[in-house]
């Protein structure tokens, strides 16, 4: 798995022209270590290799859904969701992202698909798609203070700390700790003013300083 700041993760993936058995491999490989590591997505470059290919794989379902040359045609509604990424481990921040998107890719035989998404998957789709452009959930942060470090605590409870640019050191040690571990998102996160898109007020620590 690569880790942010591993710089295949800012570089653009090329399109995919061979539909061919070591492609089909590729995405086997994926959807596998998608899985070992209870991700619901996982985008090429995350395994190092710069095609246009993702996988995702909502809870309930069998087998993951394999997306070559995914391209989002139309994008609906926006909603504030918590995000985490494989490629950022021990991290959640707060995005924004579509309710809805529609989105044209091409399965393993080459064959054009259409796909309409919301929600969860919508929003794995549009992380997965953002990867192959060399994004990151990090440039969607809704303030540069919604930005976790998750710290499991001894009792097992998940605790989520403030945090400025994750540093790799600080992510190695991360994913050690965290060790495929599936963290559910916590349900009292901050809300936010939809006027402007900025949390509402929060309770501080900092003696009074305003964000
Ligand atoms: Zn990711």
């Amino acid at each position: 798995m690569r880790v942010f700041p591993d710089p295949i993760l800012r570089q653009r993936a090329r399109k995919v022209t061979q539909f061919d058995a070591k492609l089909a491999q590729l995405a086997a490989d994926m959807a596998e270590t998608m899985d070992a590591h209870h991700g619901v997505g996982l985008a090429a470059n995350q395994v190092g290799v710069l095609q246009r290919m993702c996988v995702v794989k909502m809870e309930d379902w069998e087998e993951a859904l394999v997306l070559v040359n995914p391209e989002i045609m139309r994008r609906e509604g926006l909603r504030e969701v918590e995000e985490g990424c494989l490629s950022l481990p021990g991290y959640r921040g707060m995005v924004n992202r579509a309710e809805r998107i529609r989105v044209r890719y091409q399965d393993l035989t080459g064959k054009q698909q259409r796909l309409k998404a919301e929600c969860m998957l919508a929003q794995a789709v549009e992380h997965e798609t953002d990867h192959l452009n060399g994004v990151l959930y990090l440039d969607h942060l809704i303030a540069h203070d919604q930005f976790f470090r998750i710290h499991v605590n001894e009792e097992g409870d998940v605790e989520y700390l403030p945090t400025g640019e994750p540093d790799a050191a600080e992510l190695e040690a991360a994913a050690q700790r965290m060790n495929g571990r599936n963290i559910a998102p916590r349900s009292d996160l901050p809300q936010f003013d939809p006027s402007n898109g900025r949390p509402a007020a929060r309770q501080t620590d900092d003696a009074g300083v305003a964000d």
